[in-house]
């Protein structure tokens, strides 16, 4: 019961700061000041009320349009309010550590602030394949309060430490070196940034491992048919971090599942192929 009235006020909550997210997206865009400038129709710059930022509900009872000059309002935005939202339940539902602990709800509160930042980037990098410093380099401060939290918690300091370089070695090192390689040609900075950010949040290099091997996976599967019809060039600039993200979540959410579940295919694999 404690639970459903939980996952309620954080599917409301994370409407609300699913209508941030898309007014965070065009201000970091417009230069504007991230909290206090006003949101604004960007077609006619008709201000907007209060009664027109009510997620979702807005935009379905304008129909998807614009109350003054009637153009459309693109469906990004009761998208991106219900896809915050939709994670936050989720986070609840799958989290995998108890939140029996000052330490643990912390952690908790630092997962969904970073979701948050993610779902920025997330939509940033699709349309303009930019990751804005300005959402950056806060997630890489909460990714670092996050693994200050989990270092103050753990029983063996020394695996702690090696967990944390390897995550980072994983998912920010690996993208450094291919980009001293290609000299910036295959990956951005951007992403050696998120990777680091991601690194801090998961703190686990198994969990950092499976996030990195998803982001390509899912990558490939999306671009395969795309590239291998001609669709778009090899050489075409893709952004990668919503993919990094998509694999950084699912990975920080089902990981642990995911990896006992590999090892028990395996292991069994093992046990029938031994005579
Ligand atoms: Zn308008």
């Amino acid at each position: 019961m404690e639970k459903t009235y939980f996952a309620l006020v954080l599917f409301f909550v994370g409407l609300c700061l699913g209508s941030f997210v898309n007014a965070a997206v065009w201000r970091i865009k417009h230069k504007k000041d991230l909290l206090i400038a006003r949101s604004e129709c960007t077609h006619c710059h008709y201000k907007l009320e209060w009664y027109d930022l009510i997620p979702v509900l807005s935009w379905v009872f304008l129909r998807g349009k614009c109350r003054k000059c009637h153009k459309p309002i693109s469906p990004q935005y009761p998208l991106v309010e219900l896809s915050v939202a939709a994670f936050f339940v989720c986070s609840l539902a799958f989290w995998p550590i108890s939140l029996d602990s000052v330490n643990h709800l912390l952690q908790f509160g630092i997962w969904l602030m970073a979701g948050v930042a993610l779902a920025i980037l997330f939509v940033y990098d699709l349309r303009w394949l930019i990751l804005p410093d300005r959402v950056v380099f806060p997630l890489i401060g909460l990714g670092a309060a996050s693994a200050i939290l989990v270092g103050l918690d753990v029983r063996n300091p020394g695996y702690f430490v090696f967990n944390l370089l390897g995550s980072i070695a994983i998912l920010s090192g690996f993208y450094f070196l291919l980009y001293i390689i290609s000299k910036g040609k295959w990956v951005g900075f951007g992403d050696i940034k998120l990777g680091l950010g991601l690194a801090l949040l998961l703190c686990n290099w198994q969990l950092a491992i499976l996030a990195f091997f998803l982001a390509n996976l899912i990558g490939t599967l999306v671009f395969a048919p795309a590239l291998s019809t001609g669709k778009i060039k090899r050489t075409a600039h893709i952004p990668f971090g919503p993919f990094l993200i998509a694999g950084f979540v699912i990975a920080g959410l089902f990981g642990h599942d995911i990896i006992d579940w590999y090892m028990a295919l395996t292991y069994s694999g093992i046990m029938i192929n031994t005579p």
